[in-house]
């Protein structure tokens, strides 16, 4: 075996799960196509849980680097600091239920250096690049890929192995997972060009074939009909100059583009995460239109729920079934982005029956419950998991806010500041110490905090998993520890 897990693809979701792997004790090969992490200009930010997720391990500072750029360059492209929701810009930060609870503004190629940057300090040199999985084989044993190169092809093994290699995943389709959804409804072309006749264009907005978009330095296109045969094929000037052409009748020729990019609303999801010992995260297990900016939010939230669980059954310590709630909590979550970004791609449709449509949910949106019910479904801070036994605390299930803790005298830290070692972390108060005592046979696997919550009163001690999520908690006064014991039973390796 040449690693605990082949990682496929060191994409911002397969960079983070290596590092989640190795954090919880397993050591992860990454396989990438590229020679070169990738100049597309995708993303240009993550929402809240994925941001708390790293600053639990440490990211935070890298993070808040970029803000001020990602602000300016936020207000320039779409003269708003508001979220949207199909492009209506009116989702504001500061009607949300948690408003301190935000995301980072950071393009994507800065957070993959980051992530890449963070994956060496732990594991070393462990991403190969030039290396393209061609086949895949799974047994009771472990999983072979066949693996492509400048120097040819050779074979790896490992117990397990994760398709982080985008939408066009190529391990889904080798691995024969079924991934249903719907057919697009429309098309984006964008390039980076600064071509003279650009200036000839119209204004940016609708025409009667699609849309036009122009931000300094880039134009796009959206049309409804005219997909590529072949949408594998890179977008080249001359479809780029068409697309132009039919929706605004205007010719422009494009000399050279830079960062063409093509992509639609397609919506689709892996009928499953996992099939025996191959599991997919991130747009390998679900792609949708990239409206709300949610994608990243979605996989690399999958990649802290799989990592640990995956660690721990690769080592044989997890607990009966730990790796099947990968799916069973992560499945959910993704289905939801499919049908709200559906929703929005049915609001960007052309026609005036759409456009009056539009009207009224933009008049919706200044409604502050209205705003603030769309801002609740893009940012995914209403993500609450089932576990199998009693949720007794508003907070169980949920991912844990960045609370405030006394933990000595003048001495105050944040859950974040107790998350680096990537542990499971239990915090109670010093009026609780029976939660520390029934969680003694599991000190192994556990931090244990004694700490006064102080931006909550209806909270005195709280188990989280390594992921962040609060798998129990309990208010003032005795102690749910029956519950407590379950939970840790549930989660952490048997006692
Ligand atoms: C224009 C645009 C704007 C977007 N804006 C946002 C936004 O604002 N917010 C947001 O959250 N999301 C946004 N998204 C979505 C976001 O970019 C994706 O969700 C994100 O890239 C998914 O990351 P990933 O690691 O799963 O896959 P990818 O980033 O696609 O990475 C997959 C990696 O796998 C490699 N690979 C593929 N096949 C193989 C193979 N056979 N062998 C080895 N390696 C392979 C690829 O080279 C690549 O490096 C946007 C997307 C687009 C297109």
């Amino acid at each position: 075996m040449d690693a605990d897990v082949i990682v496929v693809g060191a994409g911002p979701v397969g960079l983070l799960l290596a590092a989640e792997l190795r954090l919880a004790g397993a050591r992860p090969l990454v396989l990438e196509r590229l020679a070169e992490p990738s100049a597309e200009p995708k993303a240009r930010g993550i929402g809240p849980l994925a941001a708390e997720a790293l600053r639990r391990r440490g990211l935070g500072e890298a993070l808040d680097a970029y803000r001020e750029q990602g602000v300016a360059d936020k207000a320039r492209d779409h003269g708003s600091e508001k979220g949207h929701f199909a492009q209506i810009f009116k989702i504001d930060p500061a009607l949300q239920e948690e408003p301190d609870r935000v995301g980072a503004l950071i393009w994507q190629r800065d957070l993959e250096r980051i992530l890449a940057e963070h994956l060496t300090s732990l594991a070393g040199d462990v991403v190969m690049r030039e290396c393209e999985v061609v086949a895949l084989v799974q047994d009771d044993r472990g999983v072979t890929v066949t693996v492509a190169g400048p120097a040819g092809e050779r074979r790896l093994s490992a117990p397990y192995l994760v398709g982080c290699d985008g939408g066009r995943s190529t391990v889904r389709k080798l691995a024969g997972f079924g991934f249903p959804g719907t057919e697009p409804t429309s098309v984006v072309r964008r390039v980076l060009t600064d071509a003279p006749g650009l200036d000839r264009l119209p204004a940016p907005g609708w025409t009667a074939t699609g849309r036009l978009m122009r931000a300094p330095g880039m134009v796009a296109t959206i049309e409804f009909d005219g997909f590529p045969e072949d949408r594998g094929l890179p977008l080249t000037a001359e479809e780029m100059r068409q697309s132009l052409l039919r929706v605004t009748g205007v010719d422009v020729e494009i000399p050279q583009v830079r960062g063409p990019l093509r992509f639609t609303d397609g919506a689709r999801q892996a009928a499953t995460y996992r099939i025996g010992r191959v599991l997919l995260a991130g747009d390998a297990a679900h792609v949708h239109s990239p409206n709300g900016g949610q994608g990243l939010n979605l996989g690399l939230m999958d990649a802290v729920n799989l990592g640990w669980k995956l660690a721990a059954t690769a080592a044989g310590r997890a607990p009966e079934g730990l790796l099947d709630t990968y799916t069973a909590e992560r499945h959910p979550v993704g289905a939801a982005v499919l049908h709200n970004t559906r929703a929005q791609s049915a609001l960007s449709l052309p026609g005036e029956h759409v456009a009056a449509m539009r009207d009224i949910v933009s008049d919706l949106l200044d409604l502050p419950d209205v705003n603030r019910y769309f801002g609740r479904m893009l940012n995914g801070l209403a993500t609450r998991y089932a576990f199998p036994y009693p949720a007794t605390h508003p907070l169980t299930g949920r991912a844990c806010p960045d609370l405030r803790l006394v933990t000595g005298p003048g001495e105050t830290r944040t859950i974040s500041e107790l998350c680096g070692s990537g542990r499971a972390l239990l915090v109670h108060a010093p009026s609780q110490p029976e939660v520390a005592q029934v969680a003694g046979p599991w000190r192994g696997a556990l931090d244990v905090v004694e700490a006064t919550v102080t931006d909550r009163d209806d909270l005195a001690a709280a188990l989280v998993r390594p992921d962040g999520a609060v798998a129990w908690a309990s208010g003032p006064g005795p102690a749910d520890t029956v519950t407590l014991v379950t939970a840790l039973r549930t989660w952490l390796p048997p006692a």
